[in-house]
Parts: structure tokens; sequence; C-alpha cells
């Protein structure tokens, strides 16, 4: 068997031909149920909720890049984190990046504390403050990096020395870097979380999440937790997620090196206060972020120095650049954080956290970087 590069594996992890016809592409499986031969004698398969052979080799292809022994998928990146959440008890306590996706602390503040779960944010950049934050009753420390939206970088060897020392349970949600550019399993993490409805299907074109680990213990629950509550992806959306991941390779790299060109037009650009991007040396994360990530990814937020009006006026006047929700599809998307991502976040604690209301996100594309600045520079231009 010849040992595949990761390049090789991004292409060709689930590209088995069909053995029937020879289908290059490998078939859908879009069925509820499957025959058996007779009782008790199956062909792997009995219930597509359990298991069916898209969503398995779909499971396979994103082990296979993150380097993990097992890879199990849901039907959206909240269900894998919801999954990670229920290998705890009534009781535990969870340390948590305090600048995470809104839907994530929303479903921690809102749902999981009516049953028992306590939770503490810390800007995890400071490994002093996630230390000093442990309690007799930590069970998980959970980490985004880079964050959204703030572009945040947490430095994950640190976070898995505090996590080993105190034998808790460590979970990286990579979304935003994807294994081309980071590698949590590589720096310790028990689990790696992705919202496959960004980058590893990268068109737009599905809901999705995925949960990668080594440790067998953990796929074992997390399985069960998967086939139990049934927050499954249906094996078209898996089909067409695994037809995405196919580019995510040379997707990434150009996502990247579009969102450097954009940083540095938008740094360098007079009517803008600030910009997070990992790959600026401006950017506190930027020595972390360039010893344990392989790019910067396309992600970046910015503050224009005429306030919330001039970001809108910018976010309402761009023409290629599409105003939406989500990220890490090939089209550049530009976003209000404070009303449409992180809404949610109430006020207060969202200016605590640094993510004001004059905040704009931008999602870099994979389309000409001189397209996207022009576009920029003409919605800047009246701001
Ligand atoms: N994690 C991060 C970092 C996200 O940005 C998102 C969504 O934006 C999620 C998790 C949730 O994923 P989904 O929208 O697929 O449920």
């Amino acid at each position: 068997m010849l040992k595949l590069k990761f390049d090789t594996k991004v292409v060709r992890a689930s590209s088995k031909p069909d053995p029937t016809t020879g289908s290059i592409i490998p078939p859908l499986h879009q069925t509820a149920t499957y025959v058996l031969e007779e009782v008790g004698r199956d062909k792997g398969f009995d219930y597509t909720r359990a298991s069916n052979p898209t969503r398995a080799l779909l499971e396979d292809h994103l082990a296979q890049i993150e380097g993990a022994n097992y890879g199990i998928c849901f039907s959206s990146g909240m269900s894998a984190v919801d999954a990670c959440l229920k290998l705890l008890k009534k009781g535990d306590h969870v340390i948590c990046s305090d600048d995470v996706y809104g839907g994530v602390s929303r479903h921690f503040n809102q749902i999981l504390v009516n049953y028992g779960l306590e939770f503490t944010y810390v800007n995890s950049s400071n490994p002093d403050e996630v230390a000093s934050s442990i309690k007799k009753n930590t069970k998980l420390l959970w980490v985004e990096t880079p964050t959204n939206p703030l572009l945040k970088i947490t430095d994950l060897k640190a976070m898995n020395k505090i996590a080993k020392e105190n034998n808790i349970l460590y979970g990286v949600d990579s979304t935003f870097s994807t294994p081309v550019f980071l590698r949590p399993l590589d720096f310790g993490a028990d689990i790696v979380m992705h919202s496959t409805t960004k980058y590893l299907s990268g068109h737009n074109q599905i809901i999705g999440g995925a949960v990668l680990t080594n440790n067998q213990e953990i796929f074992d629950k997390l399985k069960f937790v998967q086939k139990t509550i049934g927050a499954v992806p249906s094996p078209f959306d898996c089909w067409l997620t695994m037809l995405g991941l196919r580019t995510l390779h040379l997707r990434m790299k150009k996502h990247a090196e579009n969102a450097q060109a954009v940083a540095e037009y938008l740094e360098s650009h007079p009517k803008v206060s600030r910009v997070s991007y990992p790959g600026l040396k401006s950017n506190p994360g930027f020595k972390i972020a360039s010893e344990q990530m392989r790019g910067f990814s396309g992600m970046i937020s910015f503050e224009l120095s005429g306030g919330i009006p001039a970001g809108k006026h910018v976010m309402n006047n761009v023409k290629l650049c599409f105003l939406a929700e989500s990220l890490g599809a090939v089209e550049t998307m530009i976003t209000h954080p404070a009303t449409m991502t992180h809404a949610e976040v109430p006020e207060a604690e969202r200016h605590a956290r640094g993510l004001t209301d004059g905040l704009v996100r931008l999602s870099i594309g994979i389309e000409d970087k001189e397209d996207i600045i022009s576009d920029l520079e003409q919605a800047l231009k009246k701001a």
C-alpha cells in the first residue's frame, strides 16, 4: 500500500470506483434502510441513522486528512458540538474560549446550562487565564482557533499541557483552520470538531459537522450519541461534501493568499482603524499562528474609523462580495457579526469581548484578489 502525502489524500481518500459499474465517483446510497440476507445477517448496514455507506466514506475521508483514527459526521457543526458536550455529565464544568462562534455560546448558555453543565469563558490566547479557571469539576477545555470573529489565536501546545496536567478532555473547533493549515491532534487534542458547512465542503452547498479523534473510547461514545440522537447528515449532503473536499488543499491556498493581500490592503487604508488577520505581523497571535499553522486561512475582521455607520455603508455597498451569513466558501462574503452571526450574544458581553457594533467580518473567497480589493475600495470610498 502506498503511503500517501496530504494533498493526495485530500483528492483520493474517498475515491473508490464502484466495483459493479466502474463509476469514478462513489455511488450515492440515498436509502433509509437495507435488506437483510436472512435474520441476523446484514451487509454491514442496517439503518441509515446508525450508518450509511456514503456517510462512512466521508467519515473515513475526513479522518484520513485530519490524521485521525476515527471520524463521525453530524447534520450541522452545532450538532457536532452538541455531541461532544454529551460526553459530559450533570455538574461538570467547561472552560471555553471567550470569542467562540455565537451559536456555540448560545447553546451553552441557553440550553446546556439547564442540564446542569457549568461554563466559564476565558481569553484562551492567555494560557495563565485558562489555568487559573480550572475547578475541581472541570471536565472539558473547548477552544476555537482562530476564533470567530476576532481571529484570536490559541497556543494549542500550552492548552494540551494544562489539559493533561488536570486530566481534562481537550477539544478544538478547527473550522477556521481546516486540516490544510492545522492539525490539532498533533498538538495533543482529544477531539477536533469542524463545521463542514464551511471550508471542508467549500461551496455553500450543505450544512454539516464532523468530529475526529484518535481515542477509541471517545469514538464509541460519540458513535452511540450519533445513532441515538440521529443528528446525521443526509447521504446526499455527505456525497456533496465529499466532492467539495477533493479540492480543499487548492482552495485553502488561494483563500489564504487572497486574505493576506486583502488584510494588508485594509491595514494600509486610512479609513480602517483595526484589522484582525493572523497573517499580519501586527497581529498579537502572529507568532503562535506561524509556529502551529501552515497558513493563516481566509477570515478577516476589521473596523472602520467611522464606526458603525461607516461599517454599514461598506456592507451595504459592496457589489462583488455577498452580504451573507456563513464563511469558508468559494465566494467572498461580508458579514456584520453584531446583527448576524453573533446577534444573540448579549450586547454587554459582546462589547466586553471586543466584538463591537462596527466590526465587519470578511470570508475571503477564491476569486481574483484584485477584484475583491477593487470592490472594497469602491465601497470604502464614501464610507
Ligand atoms: N463553529 C464555528 C467556528 C462556526 O463558525 C460555526 C458556524 O458558523 C459553527 C461552529 C456551527 O456550524 P453550523 O453552522 O454548521 O452548525
